[in-house]
């Protein structure tokens, strides 16, 4: 059967001298692995789209279960602003990985669009940290360990004073014991990024230090609830400490 779906690449694994083994994540097929025969070749149509971060519609002799076979590929988005930046590249890249590991728990066919819909605002120019907060956050949904955002996780209280990844949520004043307090607006911003719809955010106006709280929260929150580690999110966490 050929089918053209459109897809992103998430993983290329090198197949022979000349051939590329390729995962595509897509909306209606999950993840496809084709075979890319002879892309590595000069002569090859397909030897500049087979790369990680390709966002195309790929035309594909698909064989359910089993490896389909890669026929053409028509880019829709090259993510020309993301590949001249190394600073884009690397959240563009972390993404990526993320999306893989969080796509193994639960192949919920939103986690496509939550992508997609990213890497189109970091190619935009939006602020990369602020999107992948968003993203980690909307994923938690689907790893099944949301923090619990709609008043204090202990008592329920709409007294919301700080944020605390070990408690698991919002606390409010009663039940704060030594969590330190964070700004008012750094605790409205978790709730807005678990709400916000990607593909409308239209402006970013976040102050620095606000966006440092709520990142560290979400760093924190990972390590202690998802049991994911990624490589590319130490390299990324150097980059920021570089900056900052
Ligand atoms: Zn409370």
């Amino acid at each position: 059967m050929v089918i053209d779906v459109d897809g992103i690449i998430i993983k290329t694994t090198d197949y022979k001298d000349s051939s590329k083994i390729i995962d595509i994540l897509t909306k209606e097929y999950g993840i496809i692995g084709v075979i890319a025969k002879g892309c590595k070749t000069l002569k090859s149509s397909l030897r500049s789209v087979c790369e990680k971060l390709t966002f195309a519609t790929f035309t594909i002799y698909y064989k359910k279960d089993k490896l389909s076979i890669l026929s053409e590929a028509s880019v829709i988005n090259n993510f020309s602003n993301i590949k001249k930046d190394i600073e884009k590249i690397s959240y563009a890249s972390f993404l990526i990985d993320l999306t893989s590991q969080v796509y193994k728990q639960n192949s919920d066919n939103e986690i496509y669009d939550i992508l997609i819909s990213a890497l189109i605002k970091i190619n935009d120019n939006f602020n990369p940290l602020v999107i992948t907060n968003i993203v980690e956050l909307k994923y938690l949904e689907y790893l099944g360990v949301m923090p619990k955002l709609d008043g204090c996780t202990i008592c329920g209280s709409k007294n919301v004073v700080t944020l605390s990844s070990d408690k698991g949520g919002y606390l409010c004043s009663k039940c704060r014991i030594n969590e330190p307090i964070i700004s008012d607006k750094a605790i409205k911003l978790v709730r807005m990024y678990t709400l916000v719809d990607i593909n409308k955010i239209s402006k970013l106006d976040i102050n620095k230090d606000v966006i440092k709280e709520v990142n560290d929260f979400i760093d924190d929150y990972y390590d202690r609830y998802t049991g994911l580690y990624l490589k590319s999110k130490s390299f990324l966490k150097n980059i920021i400490n570089v900056k900052n």
